[in-house]
């Protein structure tokens, strides 16, 4: 916490950067922070209840945090993916941006939870976590930490539902999603949701009919899953925010394992390496549209 707290104070103080986006302890729990000077940077922590993807305040969308300056963000590595997806598709810019990445040990599900971390409140994310460093860091800070609990509830549901048949599969969503109240509060909290317009949004014509119903639910989500192919960081942001506990990360999940085993690509913090959304391959078997 030292290290980060110094550090984040010697950029500021150092007029490196306008603003750090950290984490600090709200009233309810751990919340994200703002902090724009030296003095301001001993409210900074990290620990397992920093559960929040800060990469979100990166996207374009945010006007009013574009408009602060130069930034530094503290990243996990799983936060640094949507870092990389952000510069990736054109988004941002490398240099506009100071990584403070953190050593992690997995976090919790939910940031007001102050119990410690154990294999009934990790994360899903964490539980199948490769690499708890961001190799895309201006700065690492934090000592090593051991690796979260490796109960992986979610991969379980996964096969589960996998070995079902089409047909049970398809009235088991149909049912998740008609809970759907179309807040799109999964919208807003994805890094990687960042159009000016949503197609969700727009009336003429429309698209995706928005008020809450079966149908116009059903294509929301087909939409927006297909939106975020290979695109998706798997932060689980979506899930959290959801007010109604739709279990989006399995939907996210199935994505992406579709996306490995038909193009070889799983999401990485190397905002060189193209994602399939964004690439052509000679080769390409095209088999969608024999
Ligand atoms: S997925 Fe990995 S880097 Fe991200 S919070 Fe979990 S353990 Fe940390
Ligand atoms: S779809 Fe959900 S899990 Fe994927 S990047 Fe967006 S918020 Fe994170
Ligand atoms: S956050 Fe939940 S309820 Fe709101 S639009 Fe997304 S899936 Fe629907």
């Amino acid at each position: 916490m030292q290290e980060l707290r110094e550090l984040a104070s010697k950029l500021l103080a150092e007029k490196q950067v306008a603003a750090v986006i950290g984490y600090e302890q709200g009233r309810l729990g751990v919340r994200p922070a703002f902090v724009t000077d030296a003095a301001g940077c001993d409210r900074l922590l990290f620990d397992h209840r920093c559960v929040h993807n800060l990469a979100a305040y990166l996207s374009p969308r945010r006007t009013q945090v574009a408009a602060l300056g130069r930034l530094a963000v503290v990243v996990k590595a799983c936060d640094a993916r949507a870092v990389a997806g952000l510069i990736r598709e054109g988004q941002l810019r490398r240099e506009d941006l100071v990584l403070i990445g953190v050593r992690c040990g997995g976090v919790v599900c939910d940031p007001n939870c102050s119990a410690p971390l154990c294999a009934e409140n990790v994360a899903p994310r964490c539980t199948v976590c490769e690499q708890r460093e961001p190799k895309l860091a201006d700065h690492l800070v934090g000592d090593p930490r051991p690796a979260p609990p490796a109960s992986d509830r979610q991969g379980e549901r996964l096969k589960e539902l996998e070995a079902k048949p089409v047909a049970e599969r398809l009235a088991l969503w149909t049912e998740l999603l008609s809970r759907c109240t179309r807040c799109h509060a999964c919208r807003q909290v994805c890094p990687m949701c960042f159009c000016e317009r949503c197609i969700a949004d727009k009336t003429q014509p429309t698209w995706i009919e928005s008020s809450p119903h079966t149908r116009g639910n059903l294509a929301w989500h087909l939409t927006r899953a297909m939106h975020l192919a290979g695109r998706c960081v798997g932060c689980g942001e979506c899930e959290r925010a959801c007010p109604v506990q739709i279990p989006l990360g399995l939907l996210n999940r199935r994505l992406a394992q579709v996306v490995e085993e038909r193009f070889g690509y799983s999401v990485t913090d190397d905002p060189s390496v193209p994602a399939p959304i964004g690439a052509f391959r000679l080769d390409d078997a095209e088999e969608f549209i024999r």
